[in-house]
């Protein structure tokens, strides 16, 4: 066999549909619905064309001071890569040996597992609690093997809920691996973790950012993430040599400097998203309150597998996750205002007591 026998095992990462169909109401992939900032025009009309004939910076200099400013740390402690995914990828390659194990919560963000088969080492999830709140990280496989890198998302996906600070605090002091803090959605909640990556003693916490969510960049790919400086080193180390293209370094670079445009568009996403919490609840839905830009909802009366085939039929797209925690659930990425309306009008249809 030519393929390795990892490889022919694997279960590869299935990313939500990007329908043809562009009047789809597409709300399946956690993408913005506002389009990124406006001063990215200007950026791309007069980018300058040399810039394409050489190579880029390989170790992304202006960007990464930019994102060491605006998290009040230094350029030694920021790592860029193409989209949070590749740091992601990169840190399993970095932080886990052949005879360990890497770890995340269960339910969570199911590229997670698909990392720890890639990476042929074995994958130890840790059940959160029946309402999906924190329960103490499982440590070590049932082989024995330690898991050497824990990834947590926070706030997590897909059940859109946050932990307390002081937990992932309290876990990570006392965690002998290194921890990856996925704050891919951290934008749009109250509280982030942000603060331990920065704090200076910090020796194993790494918190992870994407200008693919509240920056509305999921295009772009781009990543990055704040650490103790010998992991990061390890990640460049470990990175190909132009990991980051010019045409995103020099985009990521103006819309990091757009703060304003990218609160106020998260402002809006949250705001829809407490309506639609509101009006979900109202028809019997659980829903749990959300940290991010979007909701894990459980539908009143008919089963979530047989609404999101509905909802497909008519254009309307959310994310569906077989499996014993998530199958009785939709999640349901916050659109625009007039996406929700049209979605919440199709499910007062679809969701209806079943006939007797
Ligand atoms: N982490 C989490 C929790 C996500 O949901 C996603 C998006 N699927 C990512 C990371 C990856 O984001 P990107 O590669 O677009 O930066």
């Amino acid at each position: 066999m030519r393929i390795a026998r990892s490889v022919q095992a694997l279960i590869p990462y299935t990313p939500g549909e990007q329908p043809k169909n562009k009047s789809a109401v597409k709300l399946n992939t956690n993408e913005n619905p506002y389009p990124p900032s406006p001063s990215i025009v200007r950026t791309l009309a007069t980018f300058d064309l040399d810039r394409l004939r050489r190579y880029p910076d390989p170790v992304f200099a202006e960007l990464r001071e930019t994102i060491a400013a605006l998290y009040g740390t230094v350029p030694e402690r920021v790592f860029v890569g193409n989209g949070s995914d590749e740091v992601l990828t990169l840190a399993a390659r970095a932080f886990v040996d052949d005879d360990e194990a890497l770890g995340s919560f269960d339910p969570s963000y199911s590229l997670y597992q698909t990392l720890a088969a890639i990476r042929n080492v074995p994958f130890v999830p840790s059940p959160l609690a029946d309402d999906f709140s924190w329960a103490e990280p499982v440590v070590r496989g049932a082989d024995g093997k330690p898991v050497a890198l824990f990834l947590l998302t926070y706030p997590n996906a897909p059940t859109s809920v946050a932990y307390p600070q002081q937990k992932v605090a309290d876990f990570a002091q006392t965690f002998p691996g290194v921890v990856i803090v996925d704050e891919a959605y951290a934008d749009f909640a109250d509280a982030t973790c942000d603060a331990l990556a920065t704090a200076p003693d910090n020796t194993n916490v790494i918190v992870m950012r994407t200008l693919s969510k509240s920056y509305s960049l999921a295009g772009l790919r781009l990543g990055f993430c704040i650490g103790p400086e010998d992991l990061i080193e390890a990640l460049y180390k470990v990175k190909d040599s132009y990991n980051v293209d010019a045409l995103a370094q020099a985009v990521a670079l103006v819309a990091l400097k757009d703060q304003d445009y990218m609160r106020d568009n998260v402002a809006k996403v949250r705001k829809t998203r407490e309506g639609t919490t509101l009006v979900l609840r109202s028809r019997g839905w659980d829903v749990p309150a959300s940290q991010s830009n979007f909701l894990f909802a459980k539908p009143a009366h008919r089963a979530a597998a047989e609404i999101f085939e509905e909802l497909r039929k008519r254009s309307i797209f959310v994310r569906y996750f077989p499996g014993p925690r998530t199958g009785d659930r939709l999640r349901i990425t916050i659109g625009t205002d007039a996406d929700m309306q049209q979605l919440l009008k199709t499910l007062l249809e679809l969701d209806v007591e079943p006939a007797t």
